[in-house]
């Protein structure tokens, strides 16, 4: 789809009036028209909910955003349970879907009242050791092994992901064991949850995510005893970084995930399961823009933009060479007659946001709009080269602009250095 940015040049400009580029500039209306998308799109499950993955984008006001919007949490961390409390999340409304997790945050997890997801069968133990018992409500992730595909999408574009190389989760016959052991230990409710595909663009995955985990529910139920109570089908829900890919429909996402439910869980008796998502991506990349100022430009071998963010601000060009398209603004008519790497200053030949590149000519001063930066974005961020992060903006649904998280200053920056 045409990338098109949710603010136009004059209200950018008029932004950095009063803050510098870089920033990263967030749109409520999308926030909230997607959570309602979302919740629409699985409001036939009774006791759906998304709990947003904290990790995606840990800012309290776009927390605050999706709490309004039925919302919870899922939190991976001492730090993002502690941010999660402070935005007024408690109990049920948090997931704590962590991995090799210290005890300091199974306690405070348990203090919460949140469902503690446990990532291995060995965590049981240490669970019990750790708080003194065993929670009524329980979850398991799973890890089936092997390779996760999808067939051949109509739109071409294939989903693979590798769960046999991922440390996460349980093995099938370890799942049956932990749940008939948490049993023993007091457990009354049991959800289970799995992650298998990362940033997936096909209306399929859920669907068949879902399929697998309801089978897999079913016989649970059957073998252990356990009361299998809601399961989890976590993050992996991708966006279209890229303007020629397709977009994920999420309501026919939720009604493929409905087909399963009814072929699977109804006949079972298990009509009563409550169904869970993690989505982070999904939820915010597109509603997030970094916005940043060409300063240079530099003809060599090849022609370079200089731009005033850096991999400091969004790491993903530079790790995994991601897609993050482009507007330059005033400028979008133009011919993308130009072909650029716009670069960031790292001393890091990694540092691009975008390599041979066609854009319309840039010229210096001008604002470039970094698109779908909204999750795993400034959360990246990193201090590498004594680069700062940056604010992030709110733009609400008035049209003012709010800042969420005041930009790093080098204070920030010396503050937990003792010197010699
Ligand atoms: C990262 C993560 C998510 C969110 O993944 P997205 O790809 O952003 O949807 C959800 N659950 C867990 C446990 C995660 O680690």
């Amino acid at each position: 789809m045409k990338k098109v940015p949710f603010a136009t040049k004059e209200q950018l400009e008029d932004i950095c009036r009063s803050y510098p580029t870089p920033f990263h500039l967030y749109d409520e209306a999308g926030i909230r028209a997607t959570a309602r998308a979302v919740n629409h799109a699985f409001s036939w499950n009774e006791g759906y909910k998304e709990y947003f993955a904290v990790k995606a984008t840990p800012t309290p006001q776009i927390l605050d955003i999706l709490h309004q919007e039925g919302c919870g949490v899922d939190c991976s961390s001492l730090t993002e349970l502690m941010m999660a409390s402070r935005c007024g999340f408690s109990g049920e409304e948090i997931m704590f879907s962590a991995n090799e997790t210290p005890a300091e945050e199974y306690a405070l997890a348990a203090e919460l009242g949140a469902i503690i997801n446990l990532d291995d069968i060995t965590h049981i133990d240490f669970l019990k050791e750790t708080i003194g018992y065993i929670p009524e409500t329980i979850s398991c992730r799973f890890n089936p092994g092997g390779v996760f595909q999808l067939s051949e999408s109509e739109e071409g574009f294939q989903v693979m992901d590798n769960p046999g190389d991922a440390k996460y989760g349980m093995t099938r016959p370890q799942l049956f064991e932990a749940f008939r052991r948490l049993k023993e230990l007091g457990a009354k409710r049991f959800g289970i949850h799995a992650f298998l595909a990362s940033n997936t663009i096909s209306n399929d995955y859920y669907p068949e995510l879902a399929g697998q985990l309801f089978q897999l529910a079913v016989e649970l139920e059957r073998e252990t005893g356990a009361d299998v109570c809601f399961i989890n089908l976590s993050g992996g829900v991708g966006v279209d970084y890229r303007p020629e890919q397709p977009a994920n429909n999420i309501s026919a996402i939720g009604g493929g995930v409905r087909r399963k439910f009814e072929e699977i869980l109804v006949p079972a008796g298990m009509g009563d399961v409550k169904l869970c998502t993690e989505m982070g991506r999904f939820m915010l990349a597109p509603h997030g823009h970094l916005v940043t100022r060409a300063i240079h430009e530099k003809h060599i071998y090849k022609e370079y933009i200089g731009v005033d963010a850096c991999a400091a601000n969004l790491m993903r060009p530079a790790i995994y060479g991601a897609y993050h398209h482009i507007t330059v603004m005033g400028k979008e008519k133009a011919p993308c007659d130009h072909k650029y790497d716009v670069v960031g200053s790292l001393c890091e030949n990694c540092d691009k946001f975008a390599v041979d590149r066609m854009l319309p000519k840039i010229d210096r001063g001008d604002l470039l709009v970094i698109h779908d930066t909204g999750a795993h974005g400034f959360a990246m961020g990193y201090n590498y080269n004594g680069r700062l992060r940056s604010a992030e903006l709110l733009l609400q649904e008035d049209g003012n602009v709010r800042m969420m998280r005041r930009a790093e200053t080098p204070e920030d920056y010396f503050a937990t250095l003792l010197w010699p």
